[in-house]
């Protein structure tokens, strides 16, 4: 009989994570490896990526790097043929790429909207349908699996800042449980959820992070860093591994009664 630990197990299954090169999508293709997942490592960083799927290598799993722009439909085709004919199958993906810029909404161009839109909504999209139509009976691999959809706590409430960002995670999480419905009535025996980080200590945050010091610190650093802990009533922000250990639950038949759900980590920020 099987061991009930091994249901939290990846073993002989093929993930594809789409911004993988660094931040939350490197630590997902991380520990799905560590879990007995082959890796497709994609992203736009290449160097970054192709960097990542070394690591793992050399850790002693099977990655490999794919270029995969999740605003562009030939690049989902290209990566679905490559997890398929490369790593033999597709079974797990995470629609983790993400873009964030602060702006209040009277600076936020109309550009800025349509990107934010384009990479953490229309990229779920076009991943969700891809995976959905190589896992479905039929399908190019055809074995059903599970699909992750990276949202965000500003997928459940809003952020000064951050509206266009907040547009496309609440977005995202209401386009997952629609899909989980379909595919759920369906039986195509495919899995679809999504999960909502609290502030996780990236580049992404590194980046954003002058600019949210002058809008919410007042420009004092050291302020900003304590409202970061003080907005996590677990008293720091998350880090990349936090998310990633709740991806890895839900790609896993552990969760094969679990879709159409929000998996939220976020050290308690909403619960407030
Ligand atoms: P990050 O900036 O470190 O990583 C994002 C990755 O996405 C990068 O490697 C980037 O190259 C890639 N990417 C951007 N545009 C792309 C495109 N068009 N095609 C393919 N890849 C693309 O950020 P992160 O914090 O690791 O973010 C990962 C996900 O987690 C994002 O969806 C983000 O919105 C979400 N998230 C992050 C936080 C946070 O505080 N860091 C909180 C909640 C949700």
């Amino acid at each position: 009989m099987r061991n009930a630990i091994d249901r939290f197990r990846l073993d002989g299954k093929v993930a594809l994570v789409t911004g993988a090169a660094r931040g939350i999508g490197a630590a997902c293709v991380e520990l799905l490896a560590q879990a007995g997942a082959k890796v497709l490592v994609t992203d736009v960083l290449d160097d970054l990526g192709q960097k990542t799927a070394e690591r793992i290598r050399e850790s002693g799993a099977e990655a490999v790097y794919q270029r995969l722009d999740v605003t562009r439909e030939d690049d989902w085709g290209a990566a679905v043929t490559k997890a398929v004919d490369t790593l033999g199958g597709l079974h797990v993906v995470v629609n983790n790429a993400g873009v964030e810029k602060v702006a209040p909404l009277l600076e936020t161009t109309l550009e800025d909207w349509r990107r934010a839109h384009a990479v953490n909504l229309e990229g779920v999209f076009l991943g969700t349908r891809a995976a959905v139509d190589a896992m479905r009976p039929g399908g190019a691999c055809g074995q059903g699996g599970s699909v992750v959809n990276i949202s965000s706590a500003a997928g459940f409430v809003g952020m000064p800042g951050l509206s266009a960002y907040c547009s496309t995670k609440g977005g995202v999480r209401l386009f997952t449980k629609a899909v989980a419905l379909e595919c759920g009535r369906a039986g195509l025996g495919i899995r679809v959820n999504s999960v909502h980080p609290g502030v996780i200590q990236t580049q992404m945050l590194e980046d954003a992070a002058p600019s949210l010091i002058q809008l919410l610190a007042g420009g004092d650093e050291g302020r900003f860093q304590q409202l970061l802990d003080d907005l996590h009533p677990i008293g720091r922000p998350g880090r990349p591994e936090d998310v990633a250990a709740a991806v890895l639950f839900l790609a896993s038949d552990a969760a094969g009664f679990i879709t159409g759900t929000e998996l939220v980590v976020d050290g308690g920020l909403t619960a407030q």
